[in-house]
Order: C-alpha cells, then sequence, then structure tokens
C-alpha cells in the first residue's frame, strides 16, 4: 500500500451497516477504494495471471465489512496477495528412448503466519504461475479454516504424466525432487497430491527426499500406508466434501438421501465423493475425464464404481470405455472448448463439480438451475466462474466454495502430519471421525460467519471471512508480513 493510502485508511472509521458484499457496496468510500486499490496492484503487477487475479478478487470482494470493523487489516491484505516465496527451477528427464525433456518446476511458498507452508503438487501441462498463485493463495484460506496450524503453499510442473512409462515418471519425479528438497521440510513446507500426483507419485518423490536429506521425516503427505501415510487419506478430500454438503442441505432439512447427483472428473475427488454419496443413499449418474462424460440414469453402484476406480486407477483408462462396458449408458464427448461438456444440463439434485478450474460458467450453472438442482458443493478448486457463482446464489441454489468443501485433504493432511511426529497411526474409524469433525466445523463457522456480516447463507463471504480472521490476528500479533 502506498503511504497516503495507508494514512486514508487509518482514518476510516466503520461505517453503519455491514456491507452485503461487492466493492460497490458502500462501507465507506475510502475503504472500497483501499481494497480496490490491493487488487489493481495485483492486476498491474502480473497482468497475465487470469486465475490468479479471479481467485484475489472473489475473495477481497467478500473483505469489505471485515476491514470496516477492522481498518487496520488492510495492511494484512496489501501483504497477503503476494506470496512470501516463489520458486522456480528447471527439471532435466531422459524418455525411455533417451531423449531429454526439460520441464519447469515451481514451489510457492503463500503464506507461513499459522504454520508451515502446506499444499499440493500439480504436474499437468497447463501448470503455470497463474495457476500455482491460484492455488497456493486459496490454500492459505482453506488451511486456515480446517483450525490446524497450516500455513498456504502449491507447487508442481507442466510435465504431463499421461502416457508416460512409470520409469519415465520416476526418472522425473527423482529430478523433480533433487531441487525441491532443499526447500521444504517437515516443519517448514509440507507438499503433497493433486491432479497428476498420486500415491504412485508421491512414493517416488518421497524416496527421492529420504535419499538426498538422509532422513526419514512426514515432509510429504498421501504416503503410502507402509511408510507413514494416513488411513483416509486418499477419501478425504471427496469424503469431506459430501459431509460438507450434507451439512449445507440440512440447512434446508434436505439429504442425500434418494437424491439425484451428477459428478464431474473421476479422479481421487471424484471417486470418493461417489463412495460417500452412496453411503448416505444418494443416487451418483455422471462422472467424466477431459474427453467427455457418462450419463448412467440407472445410477453408478457400488459395483460400477468400483470399475471405474480400477480403470482409473490401474489401468488408467478413459471414461468412454464405461459406456462401452454397461447397459444403457451414454457417453458425450467434451465441447471443443477446453473443460466444458453438457454434464450439467443434466436433471440433478446435487453438482458435485471435481475435476478441475472454470468448469462451469454461467450458462452451465443456468443450466443447472433449469434442472432443477437445490446444491452445488466444489470438490476441485474453483471448477464455478465468478459468473457462475453469481447465477446460482442469485437463483437461490446453496453453494460451497472448494476452500471450505474440499478442504478434508489437507484437514486429513495435518492429521497424517501429526501422526508422523507422534509416531504413531490412527485407525480408519479415528481418522474418519476426526475428518467428519473438521467438515461439520468448517461448515459451522462459515454459516455462523456469514450471518455475523450480514450475509446468512452466503458460504464464499462466509469462509473467506473466517479463513481471513484467524490470519490476520495471527499476522497482526506477530507484527510482521
Ligand atoms: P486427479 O488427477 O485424480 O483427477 C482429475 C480429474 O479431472 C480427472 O478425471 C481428469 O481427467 C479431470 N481433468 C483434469 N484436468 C481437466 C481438464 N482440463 N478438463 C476436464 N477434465 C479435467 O485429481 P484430483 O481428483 O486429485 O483433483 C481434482 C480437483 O480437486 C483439482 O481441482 C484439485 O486441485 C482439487 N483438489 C484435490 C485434492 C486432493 O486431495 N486430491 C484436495 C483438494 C482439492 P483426465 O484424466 O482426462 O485428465
Amino acid at each position: 500500500m502506498t503511504d497516503c493510502l495507508l494514512g486514508t485508511l487509518k482514518r476510516v472509521t466503520k461505517a453503519g451497516a455491514p456491507a452485503q458484499s461487492g466493492f460497490n457496496i458502500i462501507v465507506g468510500d475510502q475503504m472500497d477504494n483501499a481494497i480496490k486499490s490491493v487488487y489493481e496492484t495485483v492486476t498491474a503487477r502480473d497482468p497475465d495471471q487470469p486465475e490468479f487475479h479471479q481467485a484475489v478478487e472473489e475473495v477481497l470482494d467478500s473483505l469489505a465489512p471485515v476491514i470496516s470493523e477492522y481498518p487496520e487489516y488492510i495492511d494484512v491484505v496489501q501483504g497477503m496477495v503476494e506470496p512470501e516465496r516463489v520458486i522456480q527451477f528447471r527439471v532435466p528427464w531422459y524418455d525411455d528412448e533417451g531423449n531429454l525433456h526439460v520441464n519447469r518446476g515451481f514451489r510457492i511458498q503463500f503464506n507461513s503466519a499459522i504454520g508451515p507452508y502446506k499444499g499440493g503438487l500439480r504436474f499437468h501441462p497447463s501448470v503455470n504461475l497463474s495457476i500455482l498463485k491460484f492455488l497456493g493463495f486459496e490454500q492459505v484460506f482453506k488451511n486456515s479454516l480446517t483450525g490446524l496450524p497450516m500455513g498456504g503453499g502449491k507447487g508442481g510442473s507442466d510435465f504431463n504424466p499421461k502416457g508416460k512409462s512409470d520409469s519415465e515418471v520416476k526418472r522425473f519425479c527423482q529430478s523433480f525432487m533433487s531441487e525441491l528438497w532443499r526447500h521444504i521440510g517437515a516443519n517448514l513446507d509440507v507438499p503433497a497430491g493433486d491432479i497428476g500426483v498420486g500415491g504412485r507419485e508421491i512414493g517416488y518423490l518421497f524416496g527421492m527426499y529420504r535419499k538426498i536429506a538422509n532422513e526419514f521425516t512426514g515432509v510429504l503427505t498421501g504416503k503410502g500406508l507402509s511408510y507413514g501415510g494416513s488411513l483416509i487419506r486418499p477419501e478425504a478430500t471427496g469424503y469431506g466434501l459430501v459431509y460438507f454438503a450434507r451439512e449445507m442441505l440440512a440447512t434446508k432439512d434436505k439429504s442425500f438421501a434418494g437424491a439425484t447427483v451428477a459428478i464431474s472428473g473421476s479422479g481421487n475427488v471424484a471417486q470418493f465423493a461417489c463412495e460417500k454419496v452412496l453411503d448416505l443413499g444418494g443416487k451418483p449418474v455422471t462422472m467424466s475425464d477431459s474427453s467427455g462424460y457418462i450419463y448412467d440414469t440407472a445410477g453408478i453402484d457400488r459395483e460400477k464404481l468400483a470399475w471405474v476406480m480400477d480403470l482409473k486407477n490401474n489401468r488408467r483408462g478413459r471414461m468412454k470405455e464405461y459406456a462401452e462396458h454397461f447397459d444403457g449408458v451414454e457417453y458425450t464427448e467434451s465441447k471443443p472448448e477446453p473443460n466444458h461438456n453438457e454434464l450439467w444440463s443434466t436433471n440433478v439434485d446435487v453438482a458435485l463439480p471435481c475435476a478441475t478450474q472454470n468448469e462451469i460458467n454461467a450458462a452451465e450453472a443456468q443450466m443447472l438451475v433449469e434442472h432443477g438442482a437445490i446444491a452445488v458443493a466444489e470438490g476441485a478448486n474453483m471448477p464455478c466462474t465468478a459468473e457462475a457463482v453469481e447465477v446460482l446464489q442469485e437463483n437461490g441454489i446453496l453453494f460451497a466454495p472448494g476452500k471450505a468443501s474440499n478442504a478434508g485433504g489437507v484437514a486429513t493432511s495435518g492429521l497424517e502430519m501429526s501422526q508422523n511426529s507422534l509416531r504413531m497411526s490412527w485407525t480408519r474409524e479415528e481418522v474418519d471421525q476426526k475428518l467428519e469433525g473438521i467438515m461439520v466445523n468448517i461448515h459451522k463457522n462459515a454459516f455462523e460467519t456469514a450471518e455475523r456480516y450480514g450475509m446468512p447463507g452466503n458460504y464464499v463471504a462466509g469462509a473467506n471471512i473466517a479463513g481471513f480472521l484467524k490470519i490476520a490476528e495471527s499476522t497482526m500479533s506477530q507484527g510482521i508480513l
């Protein structure tokens, strides 16, 4: 913030009623201008980072009433849109034919005010600084919401694991870790998986870390059970999402029992969301991958889900094969436009987007409204565009932002860190119970915070404000940005 702006802000007094939302609501022109100015600095500094701008705008849009109550927190806002540290490095590796490839590796250490940096690694050709900064920024709030002592970070590479042999993936992971290891540590920065980084990749990364660092610590989460992993970690994001959605539905006296559910994606989050929906008596009818989606009106039951898990986790096949294998299933190819298809035009009660960012735009949100959906809970990070969220909220659809509803994964990573520090393992039931308790609390916190700030039912505002308050308090107490 400029000195001039800072001076202005210090003189701002609390406005009368809390704002409803957005820059246009007046909590004092100076306050609005101060928040706008933070956003303008972000966009001017990195004009080529649209995903990061989108994530920052969504958060800033919620913070006016908090800054109105605590004007001094504007300093925290200004500081927290800039990562504490950005690490970029080259990752050279040889394919099976002996050809050299050089990918880019990144680690964004975004905020450590409440604990060591924590957040996944994504291996996908689309990975760049904009996407990782958006994910890292979201992670800061998400981790705060879990109530566990974890700061926020994110990392990854533009490496595409699809179509690579096991040995190629291993050589890549080893090369990636041969640089990353010097920047991470059990009390410093603890990465985990994300898109393209599952159990296999975490194993190779952990093995290389252990060899170079010459120590066995909980430096990564999502590890295999035989070397320090936690039960329920693979299930945690999907299960947690459905626990959160269950709580949200209950506020309107609804439940998953008998509900029809659209799920996108067919990876880690989608698979276990599907499993938990079945546990709660719901009927999942869609799943997808980047090539297209299946619509199974009879419902994806446990047997079919087991088939999908084998297809995706072992045979690394495509969802198209589901429609070829089971009767009465429609398969529709994705639109040429990246990330989009007709999946959201199915008749469902609940939608759980679990694939990737910006997969539901305003038109697709409108389709959900028209087809009778009552709730949308994000399993992926930012799968709904800002315009889509607006459409859903304007039409009274319950909407859960990913930073609240998909926090179960990182929460269970936090539980894995605790077990590693204690050198103990908790049972499946113990971990699941803790996960459920955390998700119920996140829901309660977001719900009550939204009410307190005059925006009842607005989980976006509730989650942003609740996550922010803890970080702001910690930052101010420590006296350093
Ligand atoms: P996976 O790699 O296991 O699965 C991703 C799924 O999404 C696949 O079905 C993939 O299809 C599909 N997908 C990926 N990119 C695109 C794209 N550009 N267009 C359409 N479909 C796409 O990842 P996860 O399930 O772990 O992660 C899914 C989402 O959940 C991500 O947004 C991630 O950040 C978020 N998340 C994950 C957590 C976790 O614990 N794993 C925790 C919190 C959030 P295909 O195989 O064709 O690429």
